[in-house]
């Protein structure tokens, strides 16, 4: 039985991070920490490929950088966002700059660095239960059972559980956490399914502006993704809705490749031929605080494991590593992490405190995402009112792509942005021409709408005021409820 001051459970983004950021608290004697991995080799997924310039931030104040280097990672200047052919560019404010990668590559990097940090042990095994206290329910470790070496083949063996003990335990396992529900009790909620991102990696492919993450708005589908994710590898993530279609292939290549630009529909044909699809579930977790009376004593959860958005707008990380370095500012003044009423203390004040950050790119996220993937009429108009407002340049592009990049932390700059679009999608409806029909060659007619008109089109600002409303709000309540 081994006893530590901090068990770590999973060696993702946010336990590594924590792991380095625990190790260089000043303290008398270094803190032992024990990260618990499943599998330290290198994984295979299509989360996490993108780092917003915000997590970069993050990952520098966390003395971390330099696991951005030597992984062929790419620089990240803005976003393209194409609707019907047409692109706008969304450049990050101030020349800042994000990075894409293998996501593979840069855990291991992430991995060599916390096992590097002062007084860290990573171990490959699974962790497959708390260890409570029978007289408080306090949790006070883990079970878990290591990896056996090749050639060790004794089932006996490889069933055999280990118990880690420590002051405190940091359950960091990731969107498909096995010991959620546990954790937070009563104040937990399952994660809300919102689509799925299929994934395949085109080769040398030519996005329409170098060095931008490009988003295609599709119609009848959600949109699809694309960034450079190494030098000739290129990330096509495609939304699509819950429930799957039958033929996943099938559907991208009729219903979403004719829409995609020109010159990314062979790469995309060519990559669906050979590349296996992979799939993820999006999901959406709202954060329930830890560390009051209905969660577990000794334990608390970070990351995917306890908060989740949509990963259209490439957050995830970046709002994992602002958790850490939050986190650890505040950690630094618990002398004693067995101490639980001033580990509390601090939970109470990071969950309130993150919220400049974490707010803002949960709630940006999941209404940018009911717009670009809109399903309905007056989501469309906001959607159409969305793209012509980044037309408008200046602030209409630089202030969202500053909350879009991690960098300003508003949320009510968000909201303020968020319904000066639905405003101007109404201003777009009364004045702008749309397409009112086809010539008998088959291209459109665009015409503005007519005073006769106008009556219906009020009816209609009605109902997409309350849309937007309907799309914000909801968001709104689910940062700031506090029980
Ligand atoms: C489709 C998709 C695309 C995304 N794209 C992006 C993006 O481009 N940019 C971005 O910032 N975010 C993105 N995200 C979100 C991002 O991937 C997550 O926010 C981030 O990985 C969360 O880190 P984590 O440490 O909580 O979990 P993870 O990084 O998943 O780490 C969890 C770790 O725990 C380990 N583990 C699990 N169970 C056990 C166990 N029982 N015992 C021991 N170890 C265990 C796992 O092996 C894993 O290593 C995306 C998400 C999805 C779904």
């Amino acid at each position: 039985m081994s006893h530590y001051d901090v068990l770590i459970v999973g060696a993702g983004v946010a336990g590594c991070a924590l792991a380095h950021a625990l190790s260089t608290l000043q303290r008398p004697k270094p803190l032992r920490i024990c990260l618990l991995e499943r599998s330290l080799a290198e994984p295979d997924r299509i989360v996490g490929e993108l780092l917003q310039p915000g997590g970069v931030i993050a990952l520098q104040k966390l003395g971390m950088e330099d696991c951005l280097d030597g992984i062929d990672a790419i620089p990240m200047r803005g976003y393209c966002v194409v609707l019907g052919g047409q692109p706008v560019q969304i450049p990050y404010p101030d020349a800042d700059e994000g990075r894409s990668f293998h996501h593979g590559r840069f855990i291991q990097t992430l991995r060599k660095k916390a096992k590097q940090a002062v007084g860290v042990d990573v171990i490959e095994a699974t962790v497959t239960e708390l260890v409570e206290c029978q007289v408080t329910g306090r949790v006070l470790g883990v079970r878990a059972i290591r990896k056996q070496e090749a050639g060790e083949g004794a089932e006996t063996a490889a069933a055999e559980k280990e118990t880690f003990l420590a002051d405190l335990t940091v359950v960091a396992d990731g969107c498909f956490s096995n010991f959620r529900t546990k954790v937070l009790g009563e104040v937990g909620v399952k994660p809300a399914l919102k689509s799925y991102f299929v994934g395949v990696i085109l080769d040398d492919a030519h996005l329409p502006i170098a060095q931008h993450g490009t988003v295609v708005l599709v119609k009848g589908h959600g949109p699809v993704l694309l960034y450079q994710i190494g030098q000739h590898d290129t990330r096509m993530l495609v939304d699509l809705k819950d429930p799957l279609p039958a033929d996943i292939k099938e559907t991208i290549l009729t219903d979403i490749m004719p829409q995609l630009p020109t010159s990314l529909q062979e790469p995309v044909r060519i990559a669906l031929e050979k590349d296996r699809l992979r799939r993820m579930p999006n999901s959406f977790l709202p954060p329930a605080e830890q560390g009051g009376r209905h969660t577990k004593e000794g334990v608390f959860l970070l990351g995917d494991s306890w908060n989740m958005r949509h990963p259209l707008t490439g957050g995830g990380m970046t709002v994992a590593f602002n958790d850490v370095v939050t986190l650890r500012d505040l950690l630094r003044d618990v002398d004693d992490f067995g101490d639980w009423k001033a580990v509390s203390g601090v939970l109470h004040r990071w969950h309130w405190s993150r919220k400049r950050f974490a707010s803002t790119i949960n709630v940006l996220s999941l209404a940018l995402y009911d717009l670009f993937g809109a399903d309905d009429e007056n989501l469309e108009v906001l959607r159409t009112g969305c793209f012509k407002y980044f037309e408008l340049g200046g602030n209409c592009i630089r202030e969202p792509a500053s909350l879009l990049s991690g960098t300003k932390q508003s949320t009510l700059l968000l909201a303020y942005h968020f319904f000066a679009v639905a405003l101007y999608a109404i201003w777009v409806m009364f004045t702008h021409p749309r397409q009112v029909g086809t010539t008998d060659a088959g291209k459109p007619v665009y015409a503005r709408p007519r005073m006769d008109e106008y009556p219906f089109l009020a009816v209609k600002c009605v109902q997409v005021l309350w849309t937007a409303c309907m799309v914000f709000m909801p968001l709104i309540w689910t940062e700031i409820r506090w029980w």
